[in-house]
């Protein structure tokens, strides 16, 4: 355990502890985009105008807000190859299934 004594608390600020505390705080921005492509330009924004609030804060944004690859998800394939539509609501279904995806009602014998 460290215990400080009462002496040091006006010295509180340059403790080390507190010193890698507010550097990692200070850094956060850049730290959050380290896997980002622009993270050059975030380290600098944060690097140069993070004392400034807004430039913090600015990075900040920055660094959250801007992803480097979109990653959309697929929308779901209807029935691959088969041409299939649910006799009841029409959307396609997927061949050989026995329900319908969408309303579940159930479906015709298919042929195979
Ligand atoms: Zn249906």
């Amino acid at each position: 355990m460290l215990t400080l004594p009462l002496w040091i608390f006006p010295f509180f600020h340059f403790h080390p502890i507190f010193l890698l505390v507010s550097l990692f705080l200070y850094f956060l921005p850049a730290y959050l985009a380290r896997h980002k492509s622009n993270f050059t330009a975030i380290f600098l924004l944060n690097l140069l105008t993070g004392w400034t609030f807004i430039g913090w804060i600015a990075a900040l944004i920055w660094a959250v807000s801007s992803e480097p690859q979109r990653q959309v998800a697929a929308p779901p394939q209807p029935a691959a190859g088969g041409g299939l539509f649910c006799t009841t609501c029409g959307k396609p279904c997927v061949a050989g299934a026995r329900f319908c995806n969408s309303c579940g009602a159930a479906q015709p014998a298919t042929q195979r």
